[in-house]
C-alpha cells in the first residue's frame, strides 16, 4: 500500500511537470485518498495534454480510449490473471504510466494480447495505438514500425529444467532442441548463429514452457527478464542456467512517422525516473534484483 500512494505522488508530479502546470498547484493531494482502496488507480492523469501533430493521440481523443497491444502469459511483465481479470507486470504499468501521461485512466485503456510475430502488422493497420510488450528495438523492426525508449535492457537467456545438468550456458545448445516464440528475436538468433541446434517454435513462451516441461524441447530461449519469471511460478521444475548472450533494448512500439508521440513518450521516460524506479520495484524488482533506467536513446 505504502508503494502505491508514493508511486502515485510520484506519477503526479511528473503528470502535473508534462502538462505544463505549475508544482504550486495541488496535483497531489488526492495520493492519500486513491491510495486507500484495492482498485486505486496507480497514476494521476493528466489533464490538458497539449500534443499536436500526432494522428495517433488525435485518434485516441476522438474515440476516448486508448488501444494498447500487450502480452498477458509473461509473469512480471505482461501477466493477465484468468480468475480475476487483473492485468500485472513492468510492461503493463508501463503502458499504464504512457495512457495517464496522455490524459486517459485505466478505465480507458483497452488491451489486446498479440504476440510477437504479429506486433508489427497490428500497428501497421492500425489495430492498437502503442505496443508495450517486451519488443526489441531493431532496425529490421524499424522499417516498419517507430519506437519510444529504450526503458528496459535485458538479453537472450536459457530456462531449462531444474533437474538438467548438461545445458549451463548456450554454448552446449548443439544437438539439443531450443523453443522460442515465432518472430522473436531469439529464434532469429538461433537460427542465424546456432546451426546445430534444432528449434520449435510456438505464438507464445508460455506452449515453450509446456514443451520444455514434456521433454519435448531441452531449453526455452528468449529474454532472461521473461525467464525468470516463469522460473519464480515453478521453482521446484525450472531454472534459469547461463549469462546473458545478446542485449535487448525494450521500446514501445508506435505507428512510423508519429514522431510527435514519440518525443512526448521520450521525455515521459526521461523526466520520470523516479516513476520508472517506483514500477520496477512494484514489479519486476521484487525478485531481489535491481537495475538502472537506460537512457532514452537519439533514435
Ligand atoms: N525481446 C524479444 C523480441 O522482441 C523477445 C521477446 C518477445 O518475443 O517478446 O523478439
Amino acid at each position: 500500500m505504502r508503494k502505491r500512494i508514493t508511486l502515485l505522488a510520484v506519477v503526479a508530479v511528473t503528470a502535473l511537470a508534462l502538462s505544463g502546470c505549475s508544482n504550486s498547484d495541488s496535483g497531489t493531494t488526492d495520493s492519500t485518498d486513491a491510495g486507500s482502496g484495492s482498485d486505486a488507480a496507480l497514476f494521476e492523469v493528466a489533464s490538458n495534454v497539449d500534443l499536436t501533430g500526432s494522428p495517433t493521440f488525435d485518434a485516441m481523443t476522438e474515440r476516448g480510449s486508448v488501444k494498447v497491444g500487450v502480452k498477458e502469459d509473461q509473469p512480471g511483465l505482461g501477466y493477465l490473471d484468468a480468475a480475476t481479470g487483473e492485468r500485472t507486470g513492468f510492461d503493463i504499468e508501463i503502458a499504464q504510466w504512457i495512457a495517464a501521461t496522455l490524459g486517459f485512466p485505466e478505465d480507458k485503456i483497452e488491451f489486446t494480447a498479440i504476440p510477437s510475430a504479429n506486433r508489427e502488422s497490428a500497428i501497421v493497420n492500425g489495430d492498437i495505438d502503442y505496443y508495450v510488450g517486451t519488443y526489441s528495438i531493431t532496425d529490421k523492426r524499424k522499417e516498419q514500425v517507430d519506437f519510444a525508449g529504450p526503458y528496459f535492457v535485458t538479453g537472450q537467456g536459457l530456462l531449462v529444467a531444474a533437474d538438467n545438468t548438461d545445458i549451463t550456458s548456450e554454448k552446449d545448445l548443439a544437438g539439443k532442441t531450443v523453443c522460442s516464440a515465432t518472430g522473436s528475436t531469439p529464434i532469429q538468433n538461433i537460427k542465424d548463429n546456432f546451426p546445430d541446434t534444432k528449434t520449435v517454435e510456438f505464438d507464445t513462451y508460455s506452449q515453450c514452457v509446456e514443451a520444455l516441461k514434456d521433454g519435448s524441447a531441452d531449453a526455452v530461449t528468449t529474454d532472461e527478464a521473461i525467464l525468470i519469471g516463469y522460473a519464480a511460478q515453478e521453482p521446484d521444475s525450472l531454472k534459469v542456467v547461463g549469462e546473458p548472450f545478446t542485449v535487448e533494448k525494450y521500446g514501445v512500439g508506435l505507428p512510423k512517422g508519429d514522431d510527435a508521440l514519440r518525443a512526448y513518450i521520450n521525455d515521459m521516460f526521461t523526466n520520470g525516473g523516479d516513476t520508472w524506479t517506483a514500477i520496477y520495484d512494484s514489479t519486476l524488482g521484487q525478485s531481489g534484483t535491481t537495475v538502472e533506467q537506460p537512457a532514452v536513446d537519439a533514435y
